[in-house]
Protein backbone atom coordinates (compact mmCIF):
# COMPACT_ATOMS: atom_id res chain seq x y z
CA UNK A 1 0.00 0.00 0.00
CA UNK A 2 3.03 2.55 -0.32
CA UNK A 3 4.21 3.09 3.34
CA UNK A 4 7.86 3.83 3.46
CA UNK A 5 10.75 1.37 4.30
CA UNK A 6 10.90 1.24 7.77
CA UNK A 7 14.48 2.11 7.75
CA UNK A 8 14.31 5.17 6.24
CA UNK A 9 15.31 8.44 7.96
CA UNK A 10 11.86 9.81 9.41
CA UNK A 11 10.13 12.18 7.50
CA UNK A 12 6.93 13.01 8.60
CA UNK A 13 5.74 15.16 5.97
CA UNK A 14 7.04 13.20 3.21
CA UNK A 15 4.70 13.72 0.38
CA UNK A 16 5.42 10.06 -0.80
CA UNK A 17 4.68 8.73 2.88
CA UNK A 18 1.45 11.05 2.82
CA UNK A 19 -0.05 10.02 -0.60
CA UNK A 20 1.02 6.33 0.50
CA UNK A 21 -0.28 6.34 4.14
CA UNK A 22 -3.08 8.20 3.22
CA UNK A 23 -4.31 5.99 0.41
CA UNK A 24 -3.97 3.08 2.67
CA UNK A 25 -6.50 4.89 4.98
CA UNK A 26 -9.05 5.44 1.98
CA UNK A 27 -9.27 1.87 0.78
CA UNK A 28 -9.89 1.53 4.49
CA UNK A 29 -12.58 3.34 4.92
CA UNK A 30 -13.90 2.51 1.37
CA UNK A 31 -14.07 -0.77 2.56
CA UNK A 32 -15.82 -0.38 6.02
CA UNK A 33 -18.03 2.31 4.34
CA UNK A 34 -19.06 -1.24 1.82
CA UNK A 35 -19.38 -3.48 4.61
CA UNK A 36 -20.71 -1.54 7.48
CA UNK A 37 -24.22 -2.31 7.21
CA UNK A 38 -23.48 -5.93 8.01
CA UNK A 39 -21.83 -5.03 11.90
CA UNK A 40 -24.09 -5.22 14.52
CA UNK A 41 -24.45 -1.67 14.96
CA UNK A 42 -23.85 -2.29 18.59
CA UNK A 43 -22.72 -5.54 19.26
CA UNK A 44 -24.49 -7.03 22.65
CA UNK A 45 -21.47 -8.84 24.01
CA UNK A 46 -19.47 -6.28 24.96
CA UNK A 47 -18.00 -5.76 28.35
CA UNK A 48 -15.44 -3.19 29.70
CA UNK A 49 -11.82 -4.21 29.68
CA UNK A 50 -12.09 -6.03 26.16
CA UNK A 51 -10.21 -3.81 24.24
CA UNK A 52 -7.46 -3.41 26.84
CA UNK A 53 -7.06 -7.06 27.12
CA UNK A 54 -6.14 -7.06 23.31
CA UNK A 55 -3.76 -4.60 23.70
CA UNK A 56 0.17 -4.42 24.23
CA UNK A 57 0.59 -2.80 27.98
CA UNK A 58 3.38 -0.39 26.06
CA UNK A 59 3.94 1.58 23.05
CA UNK A 60 6.04 0.04 20.22
CA UNK A 61 9.98 1.36 20.61
CA UNK A 62 10.20 0.99 16.23
CA UNK A 63 7.53 2.09 13.67
CA UNK A 64 5.59 -0.02 12.11
CA UNK A 65 4.00 -0.25 8.34
CA UNK A 66 0.69 1.48 8.32
CA UNK A 67 -0.65 -2.18 6.91
CA UNK A 68 0.10 -3.70 10.52
CA UNK A 69 -1.66 -0.94 11.86
CA UNK A 70 -5.09 -1.25 9.67
CA UNK A 71 -4.68 -4.83 10.39
CA UNK A 72 -5.16 -4.09 14.22
CA UNK A 73 -7.54 -1.53 13.38
CA UNK A 74 -9.59 -4.36 11.60
CA UNK A 75 -9.02 -6.83 14.16
CA UNK A 76 -9.10 -5.62 17.67
CA UNK A 77 -11.04 -2.04 16.87
CA UNK A 78 -14.26 -2.70 14.93
CA UNK A 79 -15.86 -5.20 16.80
CA UNK A 80 -16.04 -3.23 19.42
CA UNK A 81 -16.99 0.12 18.07
CA UNK A 82 -20.49 1.20 17.59
CA UNK A 83 -20.96 2.06 14.38
CA UNK A 84 -22.43 5.40 14.48
CA UNK A 85 -22.61 5.15 10.40
CA UNK A 86 -24.66 2.30 10.08
CA UNK A 87 -27.65 3.27 8.42
CA UNK A 88 -29.60 1.48 11.11
CA UNK A 89 -28.18 3.91 13.74
CA UNK A 90 -31.20 5.42 15.41
CA UNK A 91 -29.97 6.59 18.96
CA UNK A 92 -29.22 9.53 20.30
CA UNK A 93 -29.05 12.39 17.16
CA UNK A 94 -27.45 11.38 14.18
CA UNK A 95 -23.78 12.01 13.87
CA UNK A 96 -22.96 13.29 10.19
CA UNK A 97 -20.61 11.56 8.15
CA UNK A 98 -19.90 12.18 4.30
CA UNK A 99 -17.21 11.83 1.54
CA UNK A 100 -17.11 15.89 1.39
CA UNK A 101 -17.19 15.93 5.20
CA UNK A 102 -14.18 13.47 5.02
CA UNK A 103 -12.40 14.68 2.10
CA UNK A 104 -13.16 18.54 4.10
CA UNK A 105 -11.66 16.85 7.05
CA UNK A 106 -8.69 15.77 5.22
CA UNK A 107 -8.01 19.41 3.97
CA UNK A 108 -7.78 20.67 7.20
CA UNK A 109 -6.20 18.23 8.98
CA UNK A 110 -3.73 18.23 6.36
CA UNK A 111 -3.01 21.48 5.98
CA UNK A 112 -3.15 21.79 9.47
CA UNK A 113 -2.84 25.41 9.76
CA UNK A 114 -4.03 27.36 13.21
CA UNK A 115 -6.20 30.49 12.32
CA UNK A 116 -6.02 32.16 16.28
CA UNK A 117 -4.98 35.52 15.02
CA UNK A 118 -6.07 36.80 11.30
CA UNK A 119 -2.60 37.11 10.83
CA UNK A 120 -1.64 33.64 11.32
CA UNK A 121 -3.59 31.93 8.78
CA UNK A 122 -5.61 35.09 7.26
CA UNK A 123 -7.55 33.02 4.51
CA UNK A 124 -8.57 30.43 6.86
CA UNK A 125 -9.78 33.20 9.59
CA UNK A 126 -11.64 34.55 6.01
CA UNK A 127 -12.94 31.76 4.78
CA UNK A 128 -14.56 31.03 8.58
CA UNK A 129 -16.12 34.33 8.42
CA UNK A 130 -17.73 33.60 4.80
CA UNK A 131 -18.59 30.04 5.64
CA UNK A 132 -20.90 31.64 8.65
CA UNK A 133 -22.71 34.11 6.94
CA UNK A 134 -23.37 31.18 4.46
CA UNK A 135 -24.61 29.27 6.87
CA UNK A 136 -26.78 32.28 9.00
CA UNK A 137 -28.06 32.80 4.58
CA UNK A 138 -29.00 29.28 4.16
CA UNK A 139 -31.01 29.14 7.46
CA UNK A 140 -32.32 32.68 6.63
CA UNK A 141 -31.28 33.73 9.99
CA UNK A 142 -31.81 37.72 10.81
CA UNK A 143 -28.99 40.09 9.36
CA UNK A 144 -28.02 40.95 12.86
CA UNK A 145 -26.45 37.53 12.85
CA UNK A 146 -24.32 38.49 10.08
CA UNK A 147 -20.54 40.10 9.72
CA UNK A 148 -22.56 42.38 7.36
CA UNK A 149 -25.89 43.52 9.61
CA UNK A 150 -22.81 44.07 12.91
CA UNK A 151 -23.17 40.44 13.88
CA UNK A 152 -20.93 37.36 12.88
CA UNK A 153 -20.89 33.79 13.66
CA UNK A 154 -17.95 31.53 14.22
CA UNK A 155 -17.32 27.71 14.32
CA UNK A 156 -16.61 25.69 17.31
CA UNK A 157 -15.94 21.85 18.18
CA UNK A 158 -19.36 21.82 20.25
CA UNK A 159 -22.34 23.47 21.76
CA UNK A 160 -21.14 22.71 24.71
CA UNK A 161 -18.36 25.26 24.13
CA UNK A 162 -20.28 27.84 22.86
CA UNK A 163 -22.40 27.90 25.20
CA UNK A 164 -20.40 28.39 27.81
CA UNK A 165 -19.37 31.41 25.74
CA UNK A 166 -21.93 33.26 25.52
CA UNK A 167 -22.88 32.50 29.21
CA UNK A 168 -19.40 34.15 29.89
CA UNK A 169 -20.49 37.03 28.12
CA UNK A 170 -23.75 37.47 28.77
CA UNK A 171 -22.39 37.62 32.80
CA UNK A 172 -20.02 40.50 32.06
CA UNK A 173 -22.19 42.49 30.32
CA UNK A 174 -24.85 42.15 33.22
CA UNK A 175 -21.55 42.67 35.73
CA UNK A 176 -20.75 45.60 33.69
CA UNK A 177 -24.33 46.74 33.98
CA UNK A 178 -24.90 46.05 38.08
CA UNK A 179 -21.18 47.65 38.84
CA UNK A 180 -18.86 44.33 39.95
CA UNK A 181 -18.46 41.20 40.41
CA UNK A 182 -19.95 40.45 43.42
CA UNK A 183 -23.40 41.20 41.59
CA UNK A 184 -22.46 37.38 40.21
CA UNK A 185 -24.92 35.82 43.50
CA UNK A 186 -27.61 37.54 41.96
CA UNK A 187 -27.74 36.35 38.48
CA UNK A 188 -30.24 34.03 37.17
CA UNK A 189 -30.30 31.40 34.37
CA UNK A 190 -33.59 30.11 33.14
CA UNK A 191 -33.82 26.87 30.82
CA UNK A 192 -36.60 24.20 30.86
CA UNK A 193 -36.76 20.63 32.01
CA UNK A 194 -35.80 19.70 28.54
CA UNK A 195 -33.12 22.06 27.86
CA UNK A 196 -29.56 19.74 27.63
CA UNK A 197 -27.42 19.63 30.50
CA UNK A 198 -24.44 21.43 29.27
CA UNK A 199 -26.15 24.95 30.10
CA UNK A 200 -26.76 23.77 33.49
CA UNK A 201 -23.23 22.76 33.33
CA UNK A 202 -21.51 26.33 31.77
CA UNK A 203 -23.84 27.96 33.84
CA UNK A 204 -21.71 26.39 37.00
CA UNK A 205 -18.58 26.87 34.76
CA UNK A 206 -18.90 30.58 34.56
CA UNK A 207 -19.37 30.98 38.27
CA UNK A 208 -23.46 31.37 38.28
CA UNK A 209 -24.42 29.98 41.77
CA UNK A 210 -26.64 26.31 41.59
CA UNK A 211 -28.87 27.64 43.10
CA UNK A 212 -29.36 30.22 40.82
CA UNK A 213 -30.36 27.49 37.63
CA UNK A 214 -34.29 27.34 37.31
CA UNK A 215 -35.61 24.37 35.32
CA UNK A 216 -38.72 25.45 34.70
CA UNK A 217 -41.49 22.95 34.03
CA UNK A 218 -42.49 21.71 30.85
CA UNK A 219 -46.09 19.40 30.02
CA UNK A 220 -47.51 17.68 27.20
CA UNK A 221 -50.02 21.11 27.04
CA UNK A 222 -47.31 22.48 25.36
CA UNK A 223 -46.20 19.96 23.58
CA UNK A 224 -43.22 20.05 26.20
CA UNK A 225 -41.78 23.34 24.98
CA UNK A 226 -41.55 26.62 27.29
CA UNK A 227 -43.87 29.06 27.05
CA UNK A 228 -43.15 32.88 28.70
CA UNK A 229 -46.02 32.22 30.89
CA UNK A 230 -43.70 30.08 32.81
CA UNK A 231 -40.67 32.34 32.52
CA UNK A 232 -42.65 35.68 33.42
CA UNK A 233 -43.69 33.69 36.70
CA UNK A 234 -40.33 32.14 37.52
CA UNK A 235 -38.53 35.83 36.64
CA UNK A 236 -40.95 38.00 38.91
CA UNK A 237 -40.09 35.66 41.75
CA UNK A 238 -36.20 35.97 41.42
CA UNK A 239 -37.10 40.11 41.11
CA UNK A 240 -39.22 39.78 43.94
CA UNK A 241 -35.90 38.52 45.32
CA UNK A 242 -33.90 41.03 44.15
CA UNK A 243 -32.08 38.47 41.72
CA UNK A 244 -31.39 39.49 38.62
CA UNK A 245 -32.92 37.60 35.48
CA UNK A 246 -29.80 37.08 33.12
CA UNK A 247 -29.83 34.50 30.79
CA UNK A 248 -32.84 32.45 29.26
CA UNK A 249 -32.24 29.38 26.80
CA UNK A 250 -34.98 28.45 24.11
CA UNK A 251 -34.49 25.30 22.05
CA UNK A 252 -35.90 24.28 18.73
CA UNK A 253 -35.34 20.77 18.65
CA UNK A 254 -34.98 19.27 22.40
CA UNK A 255 -32.63 16.65 22.72
CA UNK A 256 -34.72 14.17 24.52
CA UNK A 257 -38.35 14.66 22.16
CA UNK A 258 -37.56 17.37 19.76
CA UNK A 259 -40.10 19.70 21.14
CA UNK A 260 -39.82 23.38 20.20
CA UNK A 261 -39.88 26.51 22.55
CA UNK A 262 -41.67 29.48 21.66
CA UNK A 263 -38.71 31.26 20.86
CA UNK A 264 -40.79 34.79 19.81
CA UNK A 265 -42.89 35.09 23.29
CA UNK A 266 -39.77 33.72 25.31
CA UNK A 267 -37.70 36.35 23.59
CA UNK A 268 -39.82 39.14 24.50
CA UNK A 269 -40.21 38.30 27.84
CA UNK A 270 -36.49 38.42 28.34
CA UNK A 271 -36.15 41.72 26.47
CA UNK A 272 -38.58 42.75 29.20
CA UNK A 273 -35.64 41.99 31.36
CA UNK A 274 -32.63 42.77 29.66
CA UNK A 275 -31.65 39.19 29.56
CA UNK A 276 -29.63 37.50 27.24
CA UNK A 277 -31.50 34.70 24.89
CA UNK A 278 -29.58 31.78 23.01
CA UNK A 279 -31.25 29.80 21.24
CA UNK A 280 -29.73 26.51 20.80
CA UNK A 281 -30.91 24.83 17.43
CA UNK A 282 -27.72 22.38 17.69
CA UNK A 283 -29.80 19.21 15.65
CA UNK A 284 -32.66 20.92 14.78
CA UNK A 285 -30.76 23.91 12.96
CA UNK A 286 -30.00 22.11 10.14
CA UNK A 287 -33.66 21.21 9.28
CA UNK A 288 -33.72 25.29 8.60
CA UNK A 289 -32.54 24.76 5.49
CA UNK A 290 -35.67 23.87 4.32
CA UNK A 291 -38.20 26.73 4.33
CA UNK A 292 -41.00 24.84 5.76
CA UNK A 293 -39.23 24.36 8.58
CA UNK A 294 -38.06 27.69 8.52
CA UNK A 295 -41.37 29.36 11.05
CA UNK A 296 -39.64 27.21 14.31
CA UNK A 297 -36.99 29.96 14.27
CA UNK A 298 -39.48 32.91 14.50
CA UNK A 299 -38.34 35.55 16.62
CA UNK A 300 -34.94 34.55 16.25
CA UNK A 301 -33.91 38.19 16.07
CA UNK A 302 -35.01 38.54 19.69
CA UNK A 303 -32.07 36.34 20.69
CA UNK A 304 -28.92 37.52 21.43
CA UNK A 305 -26.97 34.01 20.30
CA UNK A 306 -27.82 31.33 18.18
CA UNK A 307 -26.49 27.85 17.58
CA UNK A 308 -26.47 24.79 15.79
CA UNK A 309 -24.17 21.42 15.25
CA UNK A 310 -23.48 20.92 11.42
CA UNK A 311 -22.24 18.02 12.67
CA UNK A 312 -25.38 16.63 13.57
CA UNK A 313 -27.47 16.27 10.89
CA UNK A 314 -25.25 18.28 8.12
CA UNK A 315 -23.24 16.33 6.73
CA UNK A 316 -20.57 17.09 8.22
CA UNK A 317 -18.09 14.84 10.07
CA UNK A 318 -17.11 15.78 13.48
CA UNK A 319 -16.71 18.32 15.19
CA UNK A 320 -18.06 21.43 13.75
CA UNK A 321 -20.43 23.87 15.66
CA UNK A 322 -21.67 27.13 14.15
CA UNK A 323 -22.19 29.97 16.92
CA UNK A 324 -23.71 33.39 15.42
CA UNK A 325 -23.86 36.41 17.57
CA UNK A 326 -25.92 39.66 17.02
CA UNK A 327 -22.51 41.86 19.37
CA UNK A 328 -19.24 40.18 18.71
CA UNK A 329 -18.10 42.86 21.12
CA UNK A 330 -20.29 41.35 24.15
CA UNK A 331 -18.16 38.13 23.30
CA UNK A 332 -14.57 39.10 22.88
CA UNK A 333 -15.01 41.50 25.83
CA UNK A 334 -15.68 38.57 27.38
CA UNK A 335 -13.04 36.17 26.17
CA UNK A 336 -10.36 38.31 24.04
CA UNK A 337 -6.87 38.41 25.45
CA UNK A 338 -3.48 40.03 24.65
CA UNK A 339 -0.78 38.33 25.10
CA UNK A 340 2.94 39.36 24.65
CA UNK A 341 3.71 36.14 22.06
CA UNK A 342 1.12 37.46 20.05
CA UNK A 343 2.17 40.56 18.82
CA UNK A 344 4.80 39.88 16.29
CA UNK A 345 2.27 38.21 13.66
CA UNK A 346 2.15 41.16 11.90
CA UNK A 347 -1.55 42.89 13.58
CA UNK A 348 -3.97 44.24 11.62
CA UNK A 349 -6.08 46.72 12.79
CA UNK A 350 -8.86 47.41 10.48
CA UNK A 351 -8.79 51.23 10.20
CA UNK A 352 -9.45 52.95 7.05
CA UNK A 353 -11.58 51.43 5.00
CA UNK A 354 -10.28 48.15 5.75
CA UNK A 355 -12.26 45.21 7.17
CA UNK A 356 -11.61 44.63 10.54
CA UNK A 357 -9.70 41.92 10.57
CA UNK A 358 -10.62 39.07 13.20
CA UNK A 359 -8.94 37.25 15.79
CA UNK A 360 -10.99 33.95 16.35
CA UNK A 361 -9.35 33.43 19.82
CA UNK A 362 -11.34 35.94 21.21
CA UNK A 363 -14.56 34.21 19.88
CA UNK A 364 -13.79 30.73 21.94
CA UNK A 365 -12.35 29.48 24.87
CA UNK A 366 -8.81 27.60 23.58
CA UNK A 367 -6.87 29.72 21.92
CA UNK A 368 -5.28 27.30 19.31
CA UNK A 369 -8.19 26.00 17.05
CA UNK A 370 -9.10 23.95 13.73
CA UNK A 371 -9.27 25.11 10.32
CA UNK A 372 -12.69 24.01 10.14
CA UNK A 373 -13.79 26.51 7.67
CA UNK A 374 -12.31 24.40 4.86
CA UNK A 375 -14.55 21.49 5.45
CA UNK A 376 -17.45 23.62 6.07
CA UNK A 377 -16.96 25.29 2.43
CA UNK A 378 -16.00 21.75 0.61
CA UNK A 379 -19.92 20.22 2.00
CA UNK A 380 -21.46 23.29 1.14
CA UNK A 381 -20.05 23.29 -2.35
CA UNK A 382 -19.98 19.62 -2.85
CA UNK A 383 -23.59 19.08 -2.01
CA UNK A 384 -25.26 22.56 -2.59
CA UNK A 385 -28.32 23.84 -0.90
CA UNK A 386 -30.60 21.87 -3.53
CA UNK A 387 -28.27 18.32 -2.27
CA UNK A 388 -29.05 19.40 1.76
CA UNK A 389 -32.13 20.08 1.43
CA UNK A 390 -32.99 16.63 -0.43
CA UNK A 391 -30.86 14.89 2.58
CA UNK A 392 -32.98 16.26 5.34
CA UNK A 393 -36.40 15.80 3.68
CA UNK A 394 -35.78 12.49 3.03
CA UNK A 395 -34.86 11.70 6.75
CA UNK A 396 -38.08 13.37 7.53
CA UNK A 397 -40.35 11.83 4.97
CA UNK A 398 -39.11 8.58 6.37
CA UNK A 399 -39.99 9.26 10.00
CA UNK A 400 -43.22 10.54 8.89
CA UNK A 401 -44.29 7.25 7.49
CA UNK A 402 -42.47 6.07 10.93
CA UNK A 403 -45.05 7.69 12.97
CA UNK A 404 -48.05 7.31 10.87
CA UNK A 405 -47.27 3.07 11.08
CA UNK A 406 -46.89 3.56 15.06
CA UNK A 407 -49.98 5.54 15.12
CA UNK A 408 -51.54 3.28 13.29
CA UNK A 409 -51.12 -0.02 15.14
CA UNK A 410 -53.06 -0.44 17.96
CA UNK A 411 -50.52 -1.96 20.57
CA UNK A 412 -47.80 1.41 20.12
CA UNK A 413 -48.59 4.79 20.92
CA UNK A 414 -46.62 7.95 19.43
CA UNK A 415 -45.95 10.40 23.04
CA UNK A 416 -45.35 13.63 21.23
CA UNK A 417 -46.14 15.01 17.72
CA UNK A 418 -42.79 14.50 15.69
CA UNK A 419 -41.91 17.56 14.29
CA UNK A 420 -37.80 17.13 12.72
CA UNK A 421 -37.40 13.61 11.84
CA UNK A 422 -37.44 11.95 15.61
CA UNK A 423 -40.05 9.91 16.43
CA UNK A 424 -40.77 9.22 20.22
CA UNK A 425 -43.10 6.29 20.72
CA UNK A 426 -43.85 3.61 23.11
CA UNK A 427 -45.78 0.08 23.82
CA UNK A 428 -49.27 1.40 24.99
CA UNK A 429 -50.14 1.04 28.21
CA UNK A 430 -52.86 -1.51 27.60
CA UNK A 431 -50.26 -3.38 26.60
CA UNK A 432 -48.50 -3.57 29.88
CA UNK A 433 -49.20 -5.83 32.64
CA UNK A 434 -51.41 -3.62 34.50
CA UNK A 435 -54.58 -2.66 33.58
CA UNK A 436 -54.75 0.42 35.56
CA UNK A 437 -53.02 2.14 33.20
CA UNK A 438 -49.74 1.53 35.31
CA UNK A 439 -46.49 3.44 33.97
CA UNK A 440 -44.04 0.97 35.84
CA UNK A 441 -45.38 -2.12 34.05
CA UNK A 442 -45.76 -0.12 30.84
CA UNK A 443 -42.19 0.99 31.17
CA UNK A 444 -40.97 -2.22 32.16
CA UNK A 445 -42.61 -4.00 28.61
CA UNK A 446 -40.76 -0.86 26.74
CA UNK A 447 -37.70 -1.16 28.53
CA UNK A 448 -37.86 -4.94 27.67
CA UNK A 449 -38.63 -4.19 24.04
CA UNK A 450 -35.70 -1.77 23.86
CA UNK A 451 -33.51 -4.01 24.90
CA UNK A 452 -34.07 -6.70 22.84
CA UNK A 453 -34.34 -4.67 19.12
CA UNK A 454 -30.39 -3.21 20.74
CA UNK A 455 -30.03 -6.79 21.29
CA UNK A 456 -30.56 -7.82 17.91
CA UNK A 457 -27.51 -6.06 16.42
CA UNK A 458 -29.59 -4.43 13.60
CA UNK A 459 -30.66 -1.44 15.28
CA UNK A 460 -29.88 0.95 17.80
CA UNK A 461 -31.99 3.30 19.24
CA UNK A 462 -32.06 4.86 22.77
CA UNK A 463 -34.77 6.13 25.08
CA UNK A 464 -35.95 9.28 27.21
CA UNK A 465 -38.18 9.26 30.04
CA UNK A 466 -40.88 12.05 30.31
CA UNK A 467 -44.13 12.40 32.62
CA UNK A 468 -42.43 9.07 34.47
CA UNK A 469 -43.19 7.59 31.27
CA UNK A 470 -40.05 5.15 29.33
CA UNK A 471 -40.41 6.78 25.83
CA UNK A 472 -38.17 4.70 23.09
CA UNK A 473 -36.63 7.21 20.36
CA UNK A 474 -36.29 6.75 16.55
CA UNK A 475 -33.76 9.52 15.46
CA UNK A 476 -33.52 9.18 11.88
CA UNK A 477 -30.66 10.82 10.19
CA UNK A 478 -27.40 9.06 9.12
CA UNK A 479 -25.83 9.76 6.06
CA UNK A 480 -27.15 6.19 4.37
CA UNK A 481 -30.53 5.60 6.54
CA UNK A 482 -32.81 5.36 3.57
CA UNK A 483 -36.56 4.62 3.78
CA UNK A 484 -36.03 1.20 3.63
CA UNK A 485 -34.13 0.92 6.73
CA UNK A 486 -36.96 2.81 8.34
CA UNK A 487 -39.02 -0.47 7.13
CA UNK A 488 -36.80 -3.06 8.27
CA UNK A 489 -36.45 -1.30 11.76
CA UNK A 490 -40.70 -1.29 11.84
CA UNK A 491 -40.84 -4.71 11.15
CA UNK A 492 -37.98 -5.80 13.37
CA UNK A 493 -39.87 -3.79 16.24
CA UNK A 494 -43.41 -5.30 15.46
CA UNK A 495 -41.23 -8.84 15.71
CA UNK A 496 -39.80 -8.42 18.82
CA UNK A 497 -42.66 -6.42 20.45
CA UNK A 498 -44.96 -9.49 19.57
CA UNK A 499 -42.17 -11.79 21.68
CA UNK A 500 -41.89 -9.32 24.55
CA UNK A 501 -45.63 -9.03 24.57
CA UNK A 502 -46.01 -12.64 25.42
CA UNK A 503 -44.26 -12.71 28.69
CA UNK A 504 -46.95 -9.86 30.04
CA UNK A 505 -50.18 -11.46 28.56
CA UNK A 506 -52.36 -12.54 30.86
CA UNK A 507 -54.21 -15.59 30.51
CA UNK A 508 -57.36 -14.23 29.95
CA UNK A 509 -55.15 -12.14 26.76
CA UNK A 510 -55.54 -8.80 26.49
N1 LIG B 1 -28.23 21.00 22.57
C1 LIG B 1 -29.02 20.06 22.05
C2 LIG B 1 -30.45 20.37 21.75
C3 LIG B 1 -28.50 18.78 21.77
O1 LIG B 1 -29.30 17.84 21.28
C4 LIG B 1 -27.14 18.52 22.05
C5 LIG B 1 -26.58 17.19 21.79
O2 LIG B 1 -27.22 16.29 21.35
C6 LIG B 1 -26.36 19.54 22.60
C7 LIG B 1 -26.93 20.76 22.85
C8 LIG B 1 -24.91 19.31 22.92
O3 LIG B 1 -24.19 19.36 21.73
P1 LIG B 1 -22.60 19.13 21.69
O4 LIG B 1 -22.39 17.68 21.84
O5 LIG B 1 -22.16 19.68 20.37
O6 LIG B 1 -22.02 19.91 22.82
Amino acid sequence: MGSLPLDAPMKPLDPHAIAGDSQAILEFLAEYYGDVDKYPVRAADLEPGRVRKLLPEAAPEHGEPMEHILEDVRRDILPGLTHWQSPRFFAFFPMNASSAGLAGEMLSVGLNVVPFVWAASPAAAELESVVVDWMARLFSLPRRFLFSGGGGGVLQGSTCEAVVCTLAAARDRALGRLGGHEAIARLVVYASDQTHATFQKGARLVGIPSSNFRVIRTSAASGYGLTAEAVRAAVDRDVGLGLVPLYLCATVGTTGLGAVDHVRELGEEARRHGMWVHLDAAYAGSAAICPEFQDYLDGAELADSVSMNPHKWFLTNMDCCCLWVARPRDLTSALSTDPEYLKNVGADGGGAGKPAAIDYKDWQISMSRRFRAIKLWVILRRYGAAGMRAHIRRHVAAAKWFEQRVAADERFEVVVPRRFSLVCFRLAPRFGRDDDDGDDATNHVNRDLLAAVNASGRAFMTHFVVDGKFVIRLAVGGASTELQHVMEVWDLLRGKAAEVLQHYVKPNGL
